[in-house]
């Protein structure tokens, strides 16, 4: 077991990753230091294992191993995985945008030593999600590197990342992966059938980590059929707006499921660090600190909706794709095999311009959430231009 194995479908990329680390071995001192690039961009569609690849590759560069970087079992590979090895840091952000705090204390901390393994690593997930001023302080820290710092920086695509920044990184992107390669690691890590496996991997797109779900969990298979059927459902306005705040409300909760225990939890662990008990009264010096915590989850509760919804309109084009696909007789694979027939009725009672209009209207709500129209708004507008026309 390599850590490797979990970059599925990108042979390419693990090459060169690989062959970063055995370079930079094989020199000693700074000749080490120079034969790395010390700035990545790993860039890759939404699912494709940015973080995953990210993770692998700082796994790789603080193994111990002598004869395999990567080898997925010493000391340095499995804690750099577990994101706990002291050199690797993991920059996330719960939040829409990286606030300019969160970066500041991290410039500092690139510029120490290794205290133990072979490189400092960054690893920073989402670099997209970045205003200028930020990326103008990161800009800083990876021009001039330390020899023996490495960052990761991950986005969706390039020009997700400002200009000067992306010309200082050394650029690798990852594909979608084919859906057999991503069943076929269901199938080898995760025990799961090979049929329902594949299926799960062509719905999900190659999406991994929603593969997972979706071949593990029922309930997951069985919301997604439920939503998928809401196109053929839709008779006139009144039952676009009903199925438009359904969608939301499921969305909602589906957010609410995910976070409030993790809510619940660092609510009583910030009560229990400022020494007050749950339930009684806070002296009015604390109470900002938790109002500070409530803000924060909102925020992340507002950041699942919007990935929820948008998730549900990545679904809904995928199965007016298929309707075109039928449609014009294209000869390629459905993405949802297990509704050919939902399909086929779908393509029988429309042309392939009025799907093409429906795959729009999808098209114009995801960029409309994306900008922070009201979800209800952005939603019934689309599911409106979902129904039948004459
Ligand atoms: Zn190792």
């Amino acid at each position: 077991m390599s850590v490797w194995d979990e970059v599925v479908g990108q042979d390419e990329v693990v090459a060169t990753l690989r062959g970063a680390v055995l370079a930079s071995r094989e020199a000693t001192g700074d000749a080490a230091a120079r034969a790395m690039s010390h700035a990545w961009l790993i860039t890759g569609p939404p699912g494709s294992g940015r973080s995953v690849a990210a993770r692998a590759f700082a796994a790789a560069l603080q193994c111990t191993d002598p004869a395999e970087p990567g080898c997925g079992r010493c000391h340095g590979c499995t804690t750099a995985l577990a994101g706990t090895h002291a050199d690797v840091t993991l920059i996330g952000t719960e939040k829409v945008i990286f606030a300019i705090e969160e970066i500041r204390p991290l410039i500092s901390q690139a510029q120490r030593a290794p205290s133990q393994g072979r490189w400092r690593v960054m690893l920073m997930e989402d670099a997209d999600r970045m205003v200028e001023r930020t990326s103008n302080v990161l800009l800083k820290a990876v021009e001039e590197p330390p020899p023996r710092t490495v960052w990761l920086l991950c986005a969706p695509s390039p020009e997700d990342v400002l200009t000067t920044i992306r010309s200082r990184c050394r650029a690798v992107h990852l594909r979608v992966p084919d859906p057999r390669a991503v069943a076929d690691l269901l199938v080898r890590r995760d025990g799961l059938d090979p049929d329902v496996a594949l299926a799960a991997a062509r719905a999900a797109q190659s999406h991994v980590g929603l593969a997972r779900r979706l071949a593990r969990d029922p309930e997951a298979r069985a919301r997604r059929r439920r939503l998928l059927a809401v196109p053929a459902g839709i008779r006139g306005v009144g039952d676009a707006v009903l199925a438009a705040a359904d969608l939301i409300e499921t969305a909602a909760a589906d957010a609410r499921a995910a976070t409030e225990e993790r809510d619940a939890a660092e609510k009583a662990e910030l009560l229990r660090n400022l020494g007050a008990e749950a339930g009684t009264r806070l002296p009015p010096a604390l109470r900002g600190q938790v109002k500070q915590l409530e803000d924060d989850q909102k925020r992340r509760a507002t950041r699942a909706q919007r990935d929820v919804l948008d998730r549900a309109m990545v679904d809904l084009l995928s199965l007016y794709r298929d309707v075109l696909v039928v449609q014009l007789a294209a000869d390629v694979e459905l993405i949802n095999t297990d509704l050919a027939a939902e399909v086929r009725a779908l393509a029988g009672g429309s042309t392939p311009e009025q799907t093409v209009r429906r795959m729009d209207a999808v098209g114009v709500a995801r960029e409309r959430l994306a900008a922070n129209v009201a979800p209800l708004l952005a939603v019934e507008a689309m599911m409106v231009a979902l129904r039948p026309q004459g």
